[in-house]
């Protein structure tokens, strides 16, 4: 067995795409020494769009991220179309193609998607990741890892050769075909492909009928974008296993609307599946595993970013205490997140059934627009495709585990917002009784976590304790009752400083 007495990192993050980053990001605001190993250079993955939803724009938010993803989207060109088409609708979002979410009751503090670049996300993200205190380091490999009681040893390799770099935990966030999952021994088990969907970034020379948007036929379904993006999706076809090209794409393009186009300027050519896996488990020892590397399923509505990027927000913290020396909140992940994923899952499954072609899927099609119609549906299917669903059951008061709404408070300090309240990732003990019994209560933590007396005659208690990814873990009311909301202190940020 390797030598592991002395890490170098307290964590090893695996991947530098959205998720690694945002997690490196997380673990920063706890001091935690983090090295982001990416086998890529920056900005050098594949050049896809990614739709931001709500609930991971109101936790940028709570990060202070959000103003710099709104800006970047106003400088990104090209994705006008799309957003047209949304707003012609009226509606904010879509469920396998049908542009119908979003005109029901469900009110979100953002009021939009936002469409960014991955390369965006990740510059954006390992701006703050850098700026913290993070290494990230291109152009290495994962190719190997070991594991004892006291910390992983993992195997790099980069153009100067190999090395092995000791961490006290190593989170695999290396992509649907994860190494770090496959040298951890967890399985990976779920679906093979129904589909096979083509993508390209390029422009079209010659004859150009090709209309943009999103268009379903007897065929499949394409897609042409503004910003040249051309997509198709084909059923029943077994995905070559060569890498993918232009013709390929064109071929698929011809097959699915009749029409032969000339693509020139490839900037790049790709080839996803409704492949659709969960992990057997989210973690082996000291080895975890966040965003594709845990879960992957067919891109419909854009949520697999969102779904990691809140793996990371729920993981951070608590991998924070487990290298502080506090393993036991480690669990609560899987047990979170596994379930978010599995509707993820669920719901993605169904979106590329309702996109196959033919004539019983028309009528699908049709009674399922019809349906969208009733409010209450509408809500839950937007919803769902927003992530504002998102709740973390266990707790006899039903109000625990749901994310805690922003809203404006009048503090000793002045006016603000519970958003900004949670920016550098503390915990939050908010106390809107008159007399601040909770603070008083709360001081011996007040090493770890925030204390804030306001006012606020809306709340849902008259004091509310604030996980730091924005979620409630505690709701007690007035009088306060001491014992409940010192075992709430001690059960999730420890004990009591002595
Ligand atoms: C066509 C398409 C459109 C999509 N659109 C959306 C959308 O609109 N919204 C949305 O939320 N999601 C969308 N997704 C899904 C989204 O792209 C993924 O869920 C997201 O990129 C996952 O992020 P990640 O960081 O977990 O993994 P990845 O983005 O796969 O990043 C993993 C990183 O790890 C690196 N890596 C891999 N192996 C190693 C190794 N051994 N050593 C070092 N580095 C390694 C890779 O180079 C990569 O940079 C889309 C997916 C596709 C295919």
């Amino acid at each position: 067995m390797l030598d592991m007495r002395s890490n170098d990192y307290d964590v090893l993050i695996a991947g530098g795409g959205p998720v690694g980053l945002m997690l490196a990001c997380e673990l920063r605001m706890y001091g935690v020494s983090t090295l982001v190993v990416e086998r890529l250079a920056p900005g050098a993955g594949e050049p896809r769009t990614l739709t931001i939803h709500a609930r991971t724009l109101e936790i940028m938010d709570r990060r202070d991220l959000l103003s710099d993803f709104v800006a970047a989207e106003e400088r990104t060109a090209g994705l006008d179309d799309y957003r047209r088409r949304l707003e012609n609708t009226s509606a904010r979002g879509h469920f396998a193609g049908m542009f119908l979410l979003g005109r029901g009751t469900v009110a979100t503090e953002q009021p939009r998607e936002l469409l960014l670049p991955r390369a965006t996300i990740e510059t954006l993200l390992a701006r703050r990741a850098t700026g913290t205190g993070a290494v990230v380091r291109h152009g290495a490999e994962v190719v190997g890892l070991e594991q004892n009681a006291d910390g992983v040893a993992v195997t790099l390799e980069d153009a100067q050769g190999s090395t092995v770099i000791r961490a006290g935990f190593v989170v695999g966030c290396d992509g649907g075909r994860s190494t770090v999952r496959r040298h951890a021994g967890i399985d990976f088990p779920g679906t093979e492909p129904q589909m096979v969907s083509r993508m390209g970034l390029g422009s079209l020379t010659g004859p150009d009928r090709l209309p943009m948007g999103w268009h379903r036929n007897e065929h499949g379904w394409f897609m042409r974008m503004p910003d040249g993006r051309i997509s198709t999706a084909e059923w029943d076809h077994v995905p070559p296993q060569a890498p993918v090209t232009d013709e390929e794409l064109a071929e698929s393009v011809r097959r699915v609307t009749g029409e032969r186009i000339q693509f020139a300027d490839v900037r790049f050519v790709s080839r996803f599946t409704d492949s659709t896996r969960l992990a057997a488990q989210y973690r082996a020892g000291r080895v975890l595993l966040a965003g594709d590397a845990a879960h992957v399923h067919y891109p419909a509505g854009g949520q697999g970013a969102n779904l990691g990027l809140q793996d990371a927000v729920n993981l951070g913290w608590k991998l924070a205490a487990a290298c502080q020396g506090r393993p036991g909140l480690l669990d609560t992940y899987e047990a979170e997140r596994r379930p978010i994923a599995e509707r993820v899952l669920l719901n993605t499954r169904a979106q590329a059934a309702l996109m196959r072609p033919g004539p019983q899927v028309d009528a699908l099609r049709a009674l399922f627009a019809e349906l969208m119609d009733f409010e209450a549906v509408n809500d839950y299917l937007t919803k769902a495709i927003y992530g504002t669903d998102v709740h973390y059951g266990g707790s006899d008061d039903p109000r625990v585990g749901h994310f805690v709404a922003d809203r404006p408070l009048k503090t000793h300090s002045g006016p603000t917002r519970l958003a900004e309240l949670l920016r550098d990732g503390r915990p939050l003990l908010l106390d809107l009784t008159d007399a601040s019994m909770a603070v008083r209560t709360a001081q011996p933590w007040t090493d770890r976590v925030r204390t804030v007396a306001a006012l606020d005659t809306d709340a849902e208690a008259a004091a509310l304790l604030i996980r730091p990814d924005g979620y409630l873990a505690w709701a007690g009311e007035a009088p306060v009752h001491d014992e409940d909301l010192r075992t709430a202190l001690t059960d999730w940020f420890g004990p009591a400083r002595a």
